[in-house]
C-alpha cells in the first residue's frame, strides 16, 4: 500500500530506529536528522515517516504531509539560526539529479555561500 514502510529502504529503517541517526526533530508525520556526509555546516534531512519514492509522489498522495516537511524545514532553519541569512531546501528527484535514496527527503543546507545555479 502507498506510504507503507519498505523493507529495503534506508530511511524507513531510520524512522523505525533500526539504523541510528542524529535526530534533530520529530513530529507525528515527519522525522529530521543530520546528513551523514554534510555538504554545508548545516545539512539536515527532513523526511515523511511514510514511504514515498520522491517529494512529488508524496505531494500527490499526501499534500498535507508534504507541507509538514516544508514547515519543519523552516523550523530547523530557525533553530539553526540560519533563517535570517538564508538557506536552501533541495529535493533531488531522480537518479539523474543525484537522488540516491528513494524515500522522499528535503535537504536543508546553510552556513556557507550557496552558489546559484547549483551544480
Ligand atoms: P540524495 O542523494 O538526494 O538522495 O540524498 C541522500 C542523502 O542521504 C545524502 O546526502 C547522504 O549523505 C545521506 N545519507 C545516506 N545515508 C545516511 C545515513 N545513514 N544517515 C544520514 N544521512 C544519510
Ligand atoms: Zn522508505
Amino acid at each position: 500500500m502507498a506510504g507503507e514502510p519498505q523493507a529495503d529502504c534506508l530511511f524507513c529503517k531510520i524512522v523505525a530506529g533500526e539504523v541510528p541517526a542524529t535526530v534533530v526533530r520529530e513530529t507525528e508525520t515527519t522525522f529530521a536528522f543530520r546528513d551523514i556526509n554534510p555538504q554545508a555546516p548545516t545539512h539536515v534531512l527532513v523526511i515523511p515517516r511514510a514511504h514515498y519514492p520522491d517529494a512529488v509522489a508524496l505531494a500527490v498522495a499526501e499534500p498535507a504531509v508534504a507541507a509538514d516537511v516544508l514547515t519543519v524545514a523552516g523550523q530547523i532553519a530557525e533553530e539553526e539560526k540560519v533563517a535570517g541569512t538564508g538557506y536552501r531546501i533541495v529535493f533531488n528527484t531522480g537518479a539523474g539529479a543525484g537522488q540516491t535514496v528513494f524515500h522522499a527527503h528535503a535537504h536543508v543546507l546553510a552556513g556557507r555561500g550557496l552558489a546559484w545555479p547549483p551544480g
